[in-house]
């Protein structure tokens, strides 16, 4: 996974205008990279002076199965996603054709948002 920022800091997100694409280190704190793609079919991001993505990020491949929404910069969070849930939801990824590994390979034009975004709990 070279095409992220190498070194994520805890309670950032990192964002690509170019590529379309969020990431971040889970917000459990596991350091699961959580790459949330912003295209149709995909995550919503907005911005007003705070992040809020939507739809939820649900961390069903990780061990922690962490579930929450990003809401103004702070995180909500949500039971726990099922394996179904996440099975679906990959299902709906193949389904738009948006994959976590189509991000070309390049770094560099990463921007942070900085200040207290995705503190844990
Ligand atoms: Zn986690």
């Amino acid at each position: 996974m070279t095409y992220v920022p190498r070194d994520l800091e805890d309670g950032h997100l990192y964002i690509s205008m170019e590529y379309a694409t969020a990431v971040h280190l889970c917000a459990c704190g596991c350091a699961t990279k959580t790459v949330t793609p912003l295209s149709r079919g995909g995550w919503t991001l907005s911005f007003n002076g705070a992040v809020t993505l939507r739809p939820s990020i649900g961390n069903g491949q990780a061990q922690c199965r962490s579930h929450y929404l990003v809401n103004a910069n702070k995180i909500q969070w949500l039971p726990s996603i099922g394996e179904e849930e996440t099975r679906a939801a990959i299902a709906r990824d193949h389904q738009v054709g948006t994959s976590v590994h189509t991000v070309p390979a390049r770094t560099g034009w990463w921007s942070r948002v900085k200040a207290a975004v995705l503190r844990k709990h």
